[in-house]
């Protein structure tokens, strides 16, 4: 961490301190919890009792944070025994509830005081509060369990920033602005690409006819894809038996995820969490043999997976969802260019989506850890691990490597897109299994003729359309390429009199597979521009009288003429619709991010 980054974290813990105080002050009996410094800024967990508080007394917080700051010349540290700690807290269980944990495990105990304000803090603040204690703002109120175990009470987490200098602050509050404007949930909205109705659900959102517009080009995108490939498709139902999730381990290992069992002529059935166990029992329908590896079976399976009300966001944390999902089943000799062939074609994809920042992380396991040991030997591990590695020095791919985050039946590849706000998302992977083959008994006929286990990789490039969507929607703020956008053309008649023509427009691009609308209310030009602008349109057409200037009107297959103009307010004028519609198609084989 470079001395810059923890003088800012100094800073930002510091005004957590400021901020408890004037807590405090207003409403006295709140207990004070935890105030850490966070990537852009800083929060504090309270808990209120009986008291509750809304984002709208967050500017009173700040008023008083202000005014309190001006007594505090700095931070001094007492040490303090253990004894001196709980009687100074004894109200407040959750620090005495630290203060014993710091005695038992024989650390230092220290309180560090700012004008009349004292907390339980092991360090990390700026010298002069007075003074660097004035450029922050209060974000956001949310809920966080204490310790962030879901057993123990819900606190109230009030958020917050503090930079070095007021552009700063008002430039980052700024950004947070804009975010706010591309989010995924208000674009989608506006936009009309999904909606999540409470009479249907929270959580399980719906698709609508624009969004599913552009999803149904990305399925097709991805068959073809796969089908380069050498994959096959398959579809299996949402429901699956009792049974298949006990022999995958689901039940048993899963089932914090999984929902209550539906009960059908006295037999259980489960809603999928995962894919997996039906992709295994199409493997097994038959004998396999060396010759017929590698086999890839892929599947836009729907799976369903449990969260709390509280934790669903959007597209990005839902119940149901659908992975681009598939199984490769190998030789051991073969798992190499299996890998490699699933990195192509991630690279292939990211180029075609336009994706420019993305990283590697391989998940190893740790050795020390007692879930690693439960499949698969070390040597094999190694082994798989040291594939993995391989695979990606061999690419010159940059990555980085997470011990400990492998999962427990084996080592995997992630990779991880960056976001609007600057976050990365996780969007593709791909794992190798030690456990499946294993739990199915999956085996083929290898030359000898004998039976011998496969390798199982699992692989989604799209882990799942829903985060997928949300994270694309953010990347390219709506403004969509051409080739996925959900409406790729709109026809603005200027008057009435020219309906006629738009409709001929109209109906030539829709059997040439263009999505296309057309705006034929009786508005203003202007009006009907700005409008086509709001929903991102690449490719207005304006039509008038000039364009429609033959007497016989639009004629089908004939010279017909459009003016063309794009949602970045550049107008390429009038032209030969035939001509138009040669660049669109180009633009979409190309897949050009830019019209
Ligand atoms: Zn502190
Ligand atoms: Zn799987």
């Amino acid at each position: 961490m470079s001395k810059d980054r923890s003088n800012l974290d100094n800073l930002r813990h510091s005004a957590s301190h400021l901020l408890a105080a004037a807590v405090l002050q207003m409403w006295p009996d709140a207990k004070p919890t935890l105030g850490p410094p966070i990537e852009n800024g800083f929060y504090y967990d309270f808990d209120f009792g009986k008291a509750k508080i809304t984002e709208e007394d967050l500017p009173k917080i700040e008023e008083k944070m202000h005014e309190i700051a001006e007594s505090w010349k700095g931070f001094e540290e007492e040490k303090v025994t253990a004894e001196k700690a709980k009687e100074y807290f004894k109200d407040n269980t959750y620090k005495t509830e630290m203060i014993k944990e710091l005695a038992d495990k024989k650390k230092d105990i220290t309180f560090y005081k700012s004008g009349d304000f004292i907390d339980l803090c092991g360090g990390g603040h700026i010298d002069d509060p007075k003074d660097k204690l004035k450029h922050f703002k209060l974000l956001s109120i949310a809920g966080a369990y204490w310790r962030g175990d879901e057993k123990n009470k819900m606190l109230t987490r009030i958020y917050g920033t503090i930079f070095p200098a007021e552009k700063e602050l008002s430039e980052y509050l700024e950004n947070l602005e804009e975010a706010e404007k591309y989010n995924h949930r208000t674009l989608g909205k506006e936009m009309e690409l999904f909606a999540i109705f409470p009479e249907i659900g929270p959580g399980l959102p719906v698709w609508l006819p624009k969004g599913y517009a552009m999803r149904r080009v990305l399925e097709d995108y991805m068959i073809k894809l796969e089908r380069g490939f050498g994959y096959e498709h398959i579809l299996s139902p949402h429901i699956n038996k009792e049974d298949l999730f006990k022999t995958s381990g689901h039940l048993g290992f899963y089932d914090e995820s999984m929902y209550a069992p539906i009960e059908i002529e006295d037999q259980k059935y489960y809603l999928k969490p995962m894919n997996c166990p039906a992709g295994m029992t199409v493997y097994k329908m038959k004998t396999r043999s060396y010759r017929d590896l590698p086999i890839k079976l892929g599947e836009f399976g729907t799976v369903y997976r449990f969260e709390k009300t509280g934790e669903l966001h959007g597209l990005q944390r839902v119940r149901g969802f659908t992975q681009n999902d598939a199984h490769i089943f190998c030789t051991k000799e073969q798992l190499v260019d299996q890998i490699q062939e699933v990195i192509d074609m991630m690279l292939i994809f990211y180029k075609d989506l336009g994706f420019k920042k993305y990283k590697f992380v391989l998940a190893l396991s740790d050795p020390e850890k007692e879930k690693y040991k439960f499949c698969g030997s070390r040597e094999g591990w190694d082994w798989a691990e040291n594939t993995l590695r391989e695979v990606l020095k061999n690419n010159n791919l940059e990555f980085t490597e997470k011990v400990g985050d492998a999962a427990f039946y084996g080592p995997k590849i992630d990779v991880l897109a960056e976001n609007v706000y600057g976050k990365s998302d996780a969007i593709s992977t791909v794992q190798i299994d030690f456990n499946l083959p294993e739990r199915f008994d999956l085996s083929f006929v290898n030359e000898k003729g004998e039976n011998e286990r496969p390798y199982v990789i699992h692989r989604a490039l799209v882990g799942s359309f829903e985060r997928f969507f949300a994270f694309l929607i953010e990347y390219y703020k709506g403004s969509f390429p051409v080739w996925f956008a959900p409406v790729q053309a709109k026809i603005l008649p200027i008057t009435d009199r020219n309906l006629k023509y738009a409709k001929g427009i109209m109906s030539e691009l829709k059997d040439q597979d263009i999505r296309v609308e057309l705006d034929d209310r009786s508005e203003t030009l202007g009006n009907k521009i700005r409008q086509a602008q709001e929903e991102k349109v690449p490719y207005m057409l304006i039509v008038g009288d000039k364009e429609a200037s033959s007497p016989e009107g639009f004629k089908p297959g004939g010279k017909n003429l459009v003016s063309v103009r794009l949602r970045s307010e550049k107008n390429l004028g009038q032209m030969d619709f035939g001509e138009f519609i040669d660049n669109l198609k180009k633009k979409v084989n190309e897949k050009s991010v830019d019209l």
